[in-house]
């Protein structure tokens, strides 16, 4: 056994974790790959489904790696691309600070954020201030939030996996140029889309991703704890997690 495995050995990480090969240095500015959600539904592999052709008179996220923030806003406020739009009062794009060192990514807006227009302005929104200020962090200072989906799924349920993948580029570009240093996903619909892959939220916990590039810590949704109290602790734990790998990061 070699040096560096008697360390990962000491840390428990040997053999489950293989070294990767360093990256290729790129000549051309990298090209975010996209976040693939075909594993998000069971029924159809993204492989098999033609990429979605746009009818006359429907506003998609198709091509918006272009585009600019105030593009992106206006090109989400008139998306038709899914029936949620059809459903809801107003799109709910994201709020913060445009240059945030944080992101925090929700699963969809609900009614009251779909009555006000931000995201995370109800119940859970309080919460998850309080989680926020727990790590000295405040709504809009450095801080950015938004949503897997920018329009309310009727009745609060889950955005279901055709409409993630439709509101997805979206998503992807806020990344693009938010630019975080560290993005922690608020429960399981927004780990799964940010990562393109099917896992249960307790076994992508404790462990930093990676989403873009970007270091990805997963956690419970506010209304999650909300309901199950006794897992904010969890949670807290996953806030520290995320705290000290913004820490660790080297300018
Ligand atoms: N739940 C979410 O996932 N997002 C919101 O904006 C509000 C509640």
């Amino acid at each position: 056994m070699n040096r560096d495995e008697a360390i990962l050995r000491e840390l428990n990480l040997y053999p489950q974790w293989v070294r990767r090969a360093a990256a290729p240095v790129a000549a051309e500015p990298a090209v975010v790959a996209p976040i693939a959600v075909a594993e998000l539904d069971p029924v159809a592999s993204r492989a098999e489904q033609p990429a979605p052709v746009a009818e006359p008179g429907v506003s998609t996220a198709d091509n918006c790696a272009d585009l600019g923030w105030a593009e992106l806003k206006a090109r989400v406020q008139s998306c038709t691309a899914c029936a949620l739009r059809a459903g809801c009062k107003q799109t709910v794009f994201g709020v913060g600070d445009e240059q945030a060192d944080w992101l925090f990514v929700g699963e969809g807006p609900g009614a009251d954020e779909d009555e006000r227009g931000e995201p995370f302005v109800g119940q859970a929104g309080q919460l998850l201030d309080n989680m926020l200020m727990a790590i000295r962090l405040k709504r809009g200072k450095s801080v950015y939030i938004t949503n897997v989906v920018k329009c309310r799924p009727p009745g609060n349920r889950a955005p279901e996996a055709a409409e993630i993948r439709q509101c997805l580029p979206y998503l992807q570009r806020q990344i693009q140029l938010v630019r975080p240093k560290v993005i922690v996903a608020l429960g399981k619909t927004a780990a799964l889309a940010l990562l393109g892959v099917d896992a249960t939220l307790g076994s992508l916990r404790g462990k930093v991703h990676d989403c873009q590039g970007t270091p990805l810590i997963i956690t419970y949704h506010p209304a999650y704890l909300l309901r199950t109290p006794a897992d904010k602790a969890k949670a807290w734990q996953d806030l520290c997690l995320a705290v000290s790998t913004m820490n660790g990061l080297v300018d």
